[in-house]
């Protein structure tokens, strides 16, 4: 009911898709901090132990000025934390992050407009997500 009336009154978004766009949003806040994460613990491994916040997640380094971590001479890798991450955990993680990056390119963007069919996809792959990530 509450759908029809938003249709013929033109009063707003209706609330049952704001309701699950809403949810698709905070999912998506948590699998970001699942995918940083993981970005964290790779590049501690892989980059001597150094992590910057702001270069890190560009691939540049120094970037953020002269006190940049990532500009520390290196050490070598954390001992057995290499050997726990695979390299189909790595391949698993770069394939997660570039699903999650193609989701933040649309679900915010299109605020509440979006058809029953693209948001049934949205909920899809972020249940994907949440179920790799898990
Ligand atoms: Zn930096």
């Amino acid at each position: 009911m509450a759908s029809f009336l938003h249709k013929v009154l033109h009063i707003g978004p209706d609330p049952a898709i704001v309701a699950r766009v809403d949810t698709l949003r905070a999912a998506l806040a948590i699998i970001k901090v699942d995918i940083d994460t993981r970005h964290f613990l790779w590049d501690l491994t892989f980059n001597g132990g150094h992590h910057c916040v702001s270069c890190s997640p560009l691939g540049k380094v120094g970037a953020c000025g002269p006190t940049c971590a990532l500009l520390r001479p290196t050490g070598s890798v954390l001992p057995g934390i290499e050997a726990a991450m695979s390299e189909k955990w790595t391949r698993t993680t770069g394939q997660l992050s570039i699903r999650y990056d193609k989701l933040m390119l649309s679900v915010p963007a299109s605020g509440y407009k979006v058809s029953i069919s693209n948001l049934q996809q949205w909920e899809e792959a972020v249940e994907l997500l949440q179920q790799r990530l898990a």
